[in-house]
């Protein structure tokens, strides 16, 4: 399929082939998914929506709920706010949510919708019953990606909904960044093990892989309650994890209800999960259970024990920012060589972190921001790599450079089962270490010379 893409590399500035992230909203809808029953709603026309709740569904395999403005002709030209106005009378009368999230698209954003004023005009005709909740965020897709959009659906849940009342409350958030369920719910575990009291929000576990019982609910156990997120204005601090999905929600719940911000980066491998324990430990003046240090160390042991398929291995790796990032200093602390590092999202910080973290390592290295995978595959074909990591679309490069592939981040639309294992933690490092060491002796397995093709490894 990917046959065609040439070596010879065409500087393009205003082009992107086979891009590496997605549009805002979608971002916004899976944050909204994870306050706890809330209806996610799409201001703009159907097409927005029903691409937005596809693409979640195909990578989360169930069912995504979200309502649309549905703009026609006549909301393009007059504006969005009647349609706006019922579409929240029905959304209440019908689906009866306790929070409504409302996030914008592309042509709402042009026309330039006031979404405030519409809400308070609609609380005021009585569209929006007494005791429920309206939040926004403005999600314009033609800048930012679908990490930004996560971002500022946070930002609108801390700017509506948190509350200092001067009480502090012994309990620490945690902005978990744009992950998998199975990640909120690792993070939670982890906290659980050093007994503390946290509030994480969003938070998609049990809400995208929650158990099939025989009886649908529209709102499912999981999510962080409003009550939980109003609280969390008087928390001890906040612990952000990834820049560009977190960073922004705990600076504005610092500058609202002057609630101390850590700001890490996601907790992938050994030292940024060391970096997040460490962050519980110091805020809640706890000691690190034994159990957690049992964890690690069966991590560095199976570090150590694969230490020779992994050391100097030439690794491509593209995904969302944070992720990115994270992953990449996992690879350093296996002695892998991520030799090429791309994201979609744009944002300066990408390349500033990722020279950081590896100029001296691997000088050679190739970094870009704002990128796309027809790019990527150009410098593979340049300099062949030993493994891929990237979510789904990597598929077709892997397939026709014949590199094992290890999928990772978002969005994964071939394979079912990533959102019930973790990649953050020690868990995740060695769920991500079993996916890698499987993909390279599988390929040395598959192509080695007969008196290389060995029983035990
Ligand atoms: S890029 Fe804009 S128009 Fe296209 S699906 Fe996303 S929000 Fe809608």
């Amino acid at each position: 399929m990917l046959n065609g893409t040439t070596a010879e590399i065409v500087e393009r500035k205003a082009l992107r082939i086979n891009p590496a992230k997605t549009c805002q909203p979608i971002g916004a809808m899976y944050a909204a998914l994870g306050i706890h029953g809330c209806m996610p709603h799409s201001h703009g026309s159907q097409g927005c929506c029903s691409y937005h709740r596809s693409h979640l569904t195909r990578h989360f395999k169930e069912p995504v709920m979200a309502t649309t403005s549905s703009f026609t002709e006549g909301a393009s030209v007059f504006g969005g706010m009647a349609n706006l106005t019922q579409a929240l009378r029905n959304i209440f009368t019908i689906y009866d949510p306790e929070i409504v999230a409302v996030h914008t698209t592309c042509l709402s954003e042009v026309i330039g919708d006031d979404i405030p004023t519409i809400v308070n005009k609609a609380r005021q005709d009585g569209s929006v019953p007494e005791g429920k909740v309206v939040i926004h965020a403005n999600t314009p897709s033609f800048i930012g990606s679908h990490v930004y959009g996560f971002s500022n659906m946070i930002m609108g849940m801390v700017n509506y909904l948190s509350e200092k009342t001067g009480t502090t409350l012994n309990q620490i958030n945690v902005i978990p960044g744009f992950v998998e369920p199975a990640d909120m719910r690792e993070i939670k575990r982890l906290a659980a093990a050093m007994a503390v009291n946290i509030v994480m929000f969003p938070d998609t576990s049990n809400v995208l892989d929650g158990p099939l019982t025989g009886q649908y609910k529209m709102y499912p156990e999981g999510g962080a309650t409003v009550a939980q997120i109003r609280s969390a204005g008087d928390s001890i601090a906040t612990i952000a994890l990834g820049h560009f999905a977190s960073h922004v929600g705990a600076s504005t719940l610092e500058q609202k209800c002057n609630v101390p911000a850590a700001f890490l980066e996601l907790p992938v491998g050994i030292g940024g999960t060391d970096r997040f324990i460490d962050a519980l430990r110091g805020y809640a003046g706890v000691e690190v259970p034994a159990a957690v240090e049992l964890e690690r160390g069966r991590l560095v042991d199976l570090m150590s024990d694969l230490h020779q398929y992994f050391h100097g291995k030439r690794v491509a790796v593209s995904g969302d920012p944070d992720q990115v990032i994270a992953l990449t200093q996992f690879l350093l602390e296996l002695e892998m060589k991520p030799v090429f590092a791309i994201t979609g999202s744009p944002g300066n910080q990408f390349e500033k972190r990722m020279h950081e973290l590896l100029d001296g390592p691997v000088p050679t290295a190739k970094i870009k921001a704002n990128a796309d995978l027809f790019e990527l595959h150009q410098w593979m074909k340049n300099e062949p790599v030993d493994l891929l990591i990237t979510n789904t679309y990597g598929k077709h490069i892997a397939r026709v450079e014949n590199v094992p592939f290890v999928r990772y981040g978002f969005p994964i639309l071939d394979r079912t089962s990533h959102r019930f294992f973790t990649t953050v933690g020690y868990a995740g490092a060695t769920n991500l270490i079993n996916q890698m060491i499987n993909a390279l002796l599988d390929k040395k397995d598959r192509e080695c010379e007969e008196e290389w093709f060995e029983l035990v490894q």
